[in-house]
Order: C-alpha cells, then sequence, then structure tokens
C-alpha cells in the first residue's frame, strides 16, 4: 500500500478534536526539566486524579476526541489513570479510532502496567528514554538503565499496543559523536514506532541553568547542530520519515495530537499547567498543584489566562494567521501557499531566504528546506509582517 503523503496526514489533523490531560507527579525532577512537576509529593495523587475527573466532567461536552495525551510530568509514576479515560469518555466520547497516548518513563514499566493500560484504552506509550549511554543518562539524572528502555518497548509491543515512541535528548556537554551514533542506533535497533530528538536546553529556573551561572559547560548550539543532521541521517536511513523539525515516523506512526496543534486544531486540556484550544481561544490552566487542587475543589475553574487568537469557524484574526505559519512551518510538509505565505515570499525578508535555500515554494506549500532554522524563519515571518 502507497505511504500517505505528509501533506495529507498533517492537514487531516486540523479537523480532529484533542485532549491534553496532565500528570505533575515525578520520582525526582531532571535538572534540565522546566516542566510543570512535581516531586515528593505522591501523597496528593488520588486528590489530583479526583481533581482532574472532576474538572473533566464538569467541561463543556463537545465531540468524541480523536486523540487524548496524557502526559506530565510522569503518568506512568501514578495508578488510576483509567478513571480519567473514562471520564472523558463519559463527557465528550472517544472516537472509535482515536490515539490514546501516554507518556511514561522506562523504569517504571513492568508488563502488568501495560497490560492495564491497554485494558484501559490506551494505544500509544511514548517513552522518555533520552539516551542510551549511561554516563548521558547520568548526566541528565534519568534514573534508568539502557537495557530498561529496550524491556519496556517490547513490553508496550507484547501487549498489542498501537505504536510506541522514544524521546532522545542530544548535544549534552559530555556527550560525544560515538555516544550519540551508539544511542541512535541502540534505539533503531528495538524498532520504535516513532522517535523524537531534542537538543538539550539550558532553561531558566532550572538546576542545569544554575549549573551553568556557575561556571559548568553549556552545550554547544554548533556541536548539537552537526548532531541534529545525524540524527536526520541515521534516523532517513533506517525508514524514518521526519514530519516535524524534531520527530520522526514510521509511515502512519505520526503523532496525531502533536499534528493538531501544529495544525491550529482544537484541545482541550485538563490537570495543572495543562494548555488548550477551543473555539479560538488559547488557554492555559494555573502551574502550581495546591492552587489547582483548590480551584477544582471550590467549583472554580483552574484557569491562569487566554487569549483570543481567532481562526475557529471560519472566522480568522490576525493572530490566527501568525500563529497558523508558526505552527506549521514546523512540518516537513510546510504550510498551503496562501496570501500569507505568498505575501512572504514576496517580502524581502522571504526573498532572502529563498535565496539562501533555507525556505521554497514546492507543490503549493511553502516549507522549511533547513529545519534547524525553524525559528529563524518563523522569527522573520513575523518581523516582515509588523
Ligand atoms: S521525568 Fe520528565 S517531567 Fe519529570 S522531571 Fe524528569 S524530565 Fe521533567
Amino acid at each position: 500500500m502507497a505511504e500517505p503523503a505528509l501533506v495529507d496526514v498533517a492537514e487531516r489533523a486540523a479537523g480532529y478534536l484533542g485532549a491534553y490531560v496532565h500528570i505533575p507527579f515525578c520520582e525526582a525532577i531532571c535538572p534540565y526539566c522546566d516542566f510543570a512537576v512535581v516531586s515528593g509529593r505522591d501523597g496528593e495523587v488520588v486528590r489530583y486524579l479526583s481533581a482532574v475527573v472532576k474538572e473533566i466532567s464538569s467541561s463543556e461536552p463537545i465531540r468524541p476526541v480523536d486523540a487524548v495525551f496524557v502526559g506530565g510530568g510522569t503518568p506512568s509514576h501514578v495508578t488510576g489513570l483509567a478513571d480519567v479515560l473514562d471520564a472523558i469518555r463519559k463527557r465528550h466520547g472517544i472516537a472509535r479510532d482515536a490515539e490514546i497516548t501516554l507518556e511514561a518513563n522506562p523504569e517504571d514499566w513492568s508488563d502488568d502496567k501495560a497490560v492495564d493500560l491497554r485494558a484501559a484504552g490506551f494505544t500509544r506509550v511514548s517513552f522518555g528514554a533520552q539516551s542510551y549511554d549511561p554516563i548521558v543518562l547520568d548526566y541528565l539524572g534519568r534514573r534508568h538503565t539502557a537495557d530498561q528502555i529496550d524491556l519496556a518497548v517490547t513490553s508496550v509491543k507484547r501487549a498489542g499496543f498501537n505504536s510506541v515512541s522514544l524521546d532522545l535528548i542530544f548535544g549534552s556537554p559530555i556527550e560525544s559523536d560515538r555516544s550519540w551514533s551508539g544511542t541512535l542506533e541502540r534505539a533503531v535497533g528495538i524498532d520504535p514506532d516513532h522517535i523524537s530528538t531534542y537538543a538539550l536546553t539550558v532553561e531558566r529556573g532550572t538546576e542545569l541553568s544554575r549549573l551553568v551561572n556557575r561556571g559548568a559547560t553549556a552545550p554547544d548550539a554548533d556541536v548539537q547542530a552537526q548532531r541534529y543532521e545525524m540524527a536526520e541521517e541515521y534516523l532517513g536511513g533506517a525508514g524514518y520519515r521526519r514530519y516535524e523539525v524534531s520527530n520522526y515516523a514510521r509511515p502512519g506512526h505520526e503523532c496525531r495530537y502533536n499534528l493538531t496543534a501544529w495544525a491550529q486544531g482544537e484541545y482541550m486540556a485538563f490537570g495543572m499547567g495543562a494548555h488548550g484550544h477551543l473555539g479560538g481561544v488559547r488557554f492555559r490552566n494555573v502551574r502550581k498543584l495546591d492552587a489547582y487542587l483548590d480551584a477544582i475543589e471550590r467549583d472554580a475553574i483552574a484557569r491562569a489566562g487566554e487569549e483570543w487568537i481567532g481562526g475557529a469557524n471560519g472566522d480568522r484574526a490576525d493572530g490566527s494567521d501568525e500563529e497558523r505559519v508558526v505552527l506549521g512551518l514546523r512540518r516537513t510538509s510546510g504550510i498551503a501557499m496562501d496570501d500569507v505565505a505568498a505575501s512572504f515570499l514576496r517580502h524581502p525578508a522571504g526573498g532572502r531566504l529563498v535565496e539562501a535555500g533555507v525556505i521554497a515554494a514546492r507543490n503549493g506549500r511553502l516549507v522549511v528546506l533547513k529545519p534547524l532554522l525553524t525559528d529563524e524563519v518563523c522569527a522573520s515571518f513575523l518581523a516582515s509582517r509588523s
């Protein structure tokens, strides 16, 4: 059977409805992590999941969801996620062919957990593998071994999930070319359906940033660019299609939830720190555990803020156009060549990027040819609109 074209895969997602559920609990906080997470608060798991179920059950019913993403934090660190899926099912429905993803850490995984989560309805597991090199795993503060990654992936396959994905991090200062190529080889060797590769970044407020501020070596952007290219070449050669700046999949295993977000589709959001997009409004929940629990238990909403973007139901606002380009250009298939894209190409900034071979018009689409420069392309586009 012919592989589905990436353009079709990307554009179909605009019509999906997603649901994001945030599970913030982690065994310990990794030094580079700036997500909305807590550790040492496991005593609140039951209370938190009840609050999430309550938030879901009191949300405005929309329609059956096409993609659920239970992310974190470390969802595999807690039990009771079947109740969360049940609440979504009861309130909104879940489409028969929905993708239902769970983020997991390899050290939490077991065959029993795989069977239970598959029975609860999860169809996809995304593991925070990060590296197969024990020295890099240690530097990143991870608590699993390389062998645990392989055992977890094998267990997921045996339990009959549709897809399994590995997240990998490259470009830490102690990593070598050999270490990164070894990680890529071992990752491909266990044959996941999907692989995400992210450059290590130093985010403000993290332990890593404190260390770097005190003189520890920071990641080197040029080295990271070279490691990115190593990944692209190796994974492409192994039959993975890059469909977004950092994401590769066997055809048919692209992450539907993420594609929905990049296509400016709609998604609900539940849990602390969760972000959603509905009816032309982007919104986010409070980022602190106690504030979230307090709001939901008082029958209040847990929103920290919202922003009108426009774009729903054909009602396009300027913000929607800009966001559509910035999100859409992350995809290998780019964006449709409409008036906004065409005017960027006519603008001197767009023209310079075409001449430099960074962007191009191809088959009625505007695409980024050098994915590492996507942020620069987007900044240039936004500047051309001001
Ligand atoms: S396990 Fe994941 S979410 Fe938790 S602290 Fe580490 S990187 Fe952050």
